[in-house]
């Protein structure tokens, strides 16, 4: 016989009701202008109110609507009744010695993606602290020098989950002695990164209206209001996209090249195959030339040095030629190697002479220098737990119990 009371039952219904509203709330996180702007037109109230509350959760952090003082008393409850400001759950975060961050998130699911935050050599100067955001839950794309591609892939990030990896980089400079968020002094809340890479677990063109409105709000005087050329997506060549994105936001573009021909391209970026050179850098020098002409844009040419794959003098020639008519800056990473990769780090001679001709070429080149060693933080070198849904992540494991078999 039950033993449970009407009581009870009545507690329980309760409770059940309150949990279902909560798993019903929106997340305002993440939306755009207009589509919070839609939002509030869809609980009754006006527009404006958009404006007002993307102030207060980018530019003073604020995720509770009760501290949301312009907001009529009425309104307030309506939104702690229906709504949430929920950032990506932070579960590990570690900062190095020279100012570097790194921070473990769990995300929808329960994978894990990684976001890093690397402060610029000279920054105490500058005080240039740029994030490099993740996107996707792991990578479908498998680049052969990429930690993350081996991982497979499993989602889409949302656009909570990406501008979130902000958000939470932001706070972490108000909250390092706190242990939650509603000890922080939003009235004395700076935003302290001032540029964001989309270049880190993902291909951030193929989840394109997250990223796109995620770059939006980086963008906005309401929310960060970061300068179009500190914000940088990051493609490894998704070539359709490239067009689209031309016509949707300006923002800075960098290719992941890793290649100056085809046939090495396919091995090590295999998107190659279906988007080849000629198309990429067609797709480029529109995104430069062809929209808004007279502002002046570069693309950054990212480009990892392989020890004996694609680090000789001949390679830097081809590139050259191959980036002839191309406003390009390039950007020399030096290989993180990772547990069982199949290729080394270029010696530092080696990326030096081939920086050498690219400088006789007449563009600018860059070696990427090496930040949080201590807690293994190069970007392109994020890691994290995927629940791998192409199966990648299994056959890599078994490829390296093959290789440990010989
Ligand atoms: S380099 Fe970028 S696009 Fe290629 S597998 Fe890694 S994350 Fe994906």
């Amino acid at each position: 016989m039950s033993t449970i009371t009407t009581a009870q039952n009545s507690a329980r219904a309760n409770s059940i009701t309150l949990l279902d509203e909560a798993k019903a709330k929106t997340n305002l996180l993440g939306m755009t202008q207009a589509q919070l702007s839609d939002y509030f037109k869809s609980i009754g109230e006006k527009p404006f109110r958009a404006t007002q509350v993307i102030k207060w959760i980018y530019q003073h952090g604020v995720t509770d609507f009760e501290q949301m003082t312009n907001l009529s008393k009425s309104l307030r409850d309506k939104l702690m009744f229906n709504a949430c400001v929920t950032p990506p759950k932070v579960i590990h975060r570690q900062y190095s010695d020279d100012g570097t961050r790194k921070w473990v998130f769990e995300v929808t699911g329960g994978s894990l993606v990684e976001t890093v935050l690397i402060p610029a050599d000279d920054s105490k100067v500058d005080g240039r602290k740029t994030l490099c955001i993740s996107s996707q839950v792991g990578c479908a794309l498998d680049c052969s020098f990429c930690s993350t591609g081996k991982q497979g892939f499993e989602r889409d990030l949302s656009a909570a989950e990406i501008i979130g990896q902000l958000w939470v980089a932001n706070a972490s400079y108000m909250s390092d002695d706190n242990d939650s968020l509603a000890d922080i002094d939003h009235s004395a809340w700076e935003n302290k990164v001032t540029n964001v890479v989309m270049m880190g677990m993902g291909e951030p063109l193929l989840n394109y209206d997250p990223v796109v409105g995620s770059m939006a709000l980086m963008l906005s005087d309401h929310a960060y209001g970061l300068s179009k050329r500190r914000v940088t997506l990051s493609t490894s060549g998704v070539v359709p996209k490239m067009y689209e994105l031309a016509q949707d936001i300006d923002v800075a573009l960098a290719i992941s090249l890793h290649a100056p021909n085809d046939e090495l391209r396919n091995e090590l970026v295999p998107i190659n195959k279906k988007y080849p050179l000629a198309e990429l850098i067609a797709a480029a020098k529109h995104y430069v030339y062809d929209v808004n002409p007279r502002h002046k844009k570069h693309v950054t040419i990212e480009y990892v040095m392989l020890d004996g794959v694609n680090d000789s003098d001949a390679h830097a020639y081809e590139l050259a030629a191959l980036l002839e008519g191309l406003p390009s800056k390039i950007n020399l990473i030096p290989f993180n190697p990772f547990p069982h990769a199949p290729y080394d780090k270029s010696s530092n001679n080696r990326i030096h002479a081939f920086s050498n001709i690219l400088s006789q070429a007449g563009f600018v080149c860059t070696i990427r220098q090496t930040r949080g060693d201590d807690i293994d933080a190069a970007c392109g070198q994020l890691v994290g737990q995927v629940a791998d849904r192409t199966r990648r992540s299994a056959k890599w494991q078994q490829s390296i119990k093959d290789r440990s078999a010989i």
